[in-house]
């Protein structure tokens, strides 16, 4: 097979790699830039929670991917399968190898069902349903429910917008309301972590919601099995059995039927929706580039500041596959894009100092019902990082129907004509 040569290639594009191609092309049109994806779609997924509540259409969230590929840039149709970054190259499914000067990695994740015994079996059927594999199949299971028990739960991985979970819960609990059946579906939702959200400005709000709507809601529950022949789902509890107690939370207490001694729980579900575990790509996994070892073992490890590559100097990564202490959302991406590509254009034009412009800033639309929401945005360490310019005018801790707006109309056509474009 033969070799070819670029000057940047990056792999996936997806939201980080047309983001970073558009931009590179803006800065100069007469770089050699490549982006390599074996998919024939380009998809916007943060608006797969609407799509799972009914009130958009799953085709407006794809497009072609030759539509989104930036003027210049050459789309290579084709997976990467390793990549050398001693060689400098990566090899190609087809058995193409590409040879580059400057990599950027970009791939996002894979959902691992391997990871929860049943959940591979269980998938997209019998009311198991996730916005992030199907989010059509969740409206289904949704509007077919008239009755019974529905959770919302998580794996306990890293995931991408950890707030997607609980956005569609509070969508269901709002259409079961609307619908009348608030009396007759009760709502749990376990969760592998001890909050409901990590900045505290939108924890607050957010247990008013979780009030509103009488949703039972449990902490330190590790997701184990999905039995789907007799609809239960099993968690192990990871707190100390001390504080088993506290892992449970109602507004009445009563609808808890709580055994403070038992750390095995199973769950009867009648729909039960789900984030599945998530890990980077496998030959990532495999890869020099990831970490070999400890918490972030398998993801990208980069500079969290700079995006730049902790050993080869030439490689960047951003976007879900990258280690970074922040979740793992579109809106991380539209802040990290312009920090790689300017460090990137630093090394090739060799200088030392390369911009440290990236601090962890992501943002969470958390959408509370339907014409509702409350625009999470934070930095590292948690730390709440509100857009100036929105704060003038709206409290965005509160729920409010302008971001409601703002997710529905304006963050999907911000999308697809200013960040793909590299505008924003
Ligand atoms: C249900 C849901 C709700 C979400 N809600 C929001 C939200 O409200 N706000 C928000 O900001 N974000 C949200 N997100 C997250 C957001 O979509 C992602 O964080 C973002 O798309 C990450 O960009 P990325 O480039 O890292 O990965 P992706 O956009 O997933 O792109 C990865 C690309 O890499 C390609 N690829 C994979 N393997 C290979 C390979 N071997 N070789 C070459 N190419 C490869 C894929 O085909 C894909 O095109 C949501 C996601 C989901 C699933």
């Amino acid at each position: 097979m033969s070799n070819t040569h670029h000057q940047i290639v990056i792999i996936g594009a997806g939201t980080g790699g047309v983001t970073v191609a558009a931009q590179f092309k803006r800065k100069n049109k007469d770089l050699d830039v490549v982006l390599i994806d074996p998919a024939d779609k380009h998809y916007y997924q943060a608006a797969w929670t609407l799509v799972g509540a009914g009130t958009f259409d799953f085709k407006d969230t794809e497009r072609p991917m030759e539509s989104v590929i930036p003027p210049g840039v050459k789309w290579i149709q084709d997976a990467v399968s390793s990549i050398d970054p001693d060689k400098n190259a990566v090899q190609l499914a087809s058995g193409h190898r590409i040879d580059y000067d400057y990599l950027v990695v970009s791939p996002g994740l894979i959902n691992d069902y391997s990871l929860v015994e049943g959940l591979g079996d269980a998938i997209n059927k019998g009311g198991v349903c996730s916005n992030y594999v199907n989010s059509e199949y969740t409206w289904e299971v949704l509007r077919n429910l008239k009755g019974g028990n529905a959770i919302f739960t998580q794996a306990a991985t890293p995931i991408k917008c950890g707030g997607a979970p609980q956005k569609i819960m509070y969508l269901a609990a709002d259409y079961f309301r609307k619908h009348g059946l608030a009396d007759k579906v009760n709502i749990t939702f376990p969760i592998p972590g001890s909050v409901i959200f990590g900045v505290p400005e939108f924890a607050k709000t957010l247990m008013k919601v979780v009030d509103r709507y009488g949703i039972e809601l449990r902490f330190f529950h590790k997701l184990m099995k999905v039995d789907a022949e007799k609809r239960q789902v099993h968690y192990k509890i990871t707190a100390e059995s001390s504080m088993i107690a506290g892992c449970f939370y109602a507004l009445n207490p009563e609808i808890v039927d709580l055994d403070p001694s038992e750390t095995d729980v199973v769950l009867e579900y009648d729909m039960l929706h789900l984030a599945p575990p998530q890990a980077a790509p496998f030959f990532i996994q495999e890869s020099k580039l990831a970490f070999s070892d400890g918490p972030n073992k398998g993801w990208v490890d980069v500079n969290i500041n700079t995006l730049q590559h902790s050993q080869y100097t030439n490689v960047f990564a951003l976007g879900d596959v990258a280690a970074l202490p922040t979740a793992k959302t579109g809106a991380a991406v539209r802040k990290q894009a312009p920090v790689v590509v300017e460090n990137l254009l630093h090394v090739l034009h060799q200088e030392k100092e390369l911009s440290p412009g990236y601090h962890g800033y992501s943002s969470c639309p958390l959408v509370t019902g339907y014409g509702k929401m409350v625009l999470a945005e934070f930095k590292y360490d948690n730390v709440r990082d509100s857009d100036k310019m929105i704060s003038m005018f709206v409290d965005t801790t509160k729920e409010n129907y302008s971001m409601w707006l703002l997710k529905k109309y304006g963050l999907p056509f911000m999308y697809w004509n200013l960040m793909l474009k590299g505008k924003a």
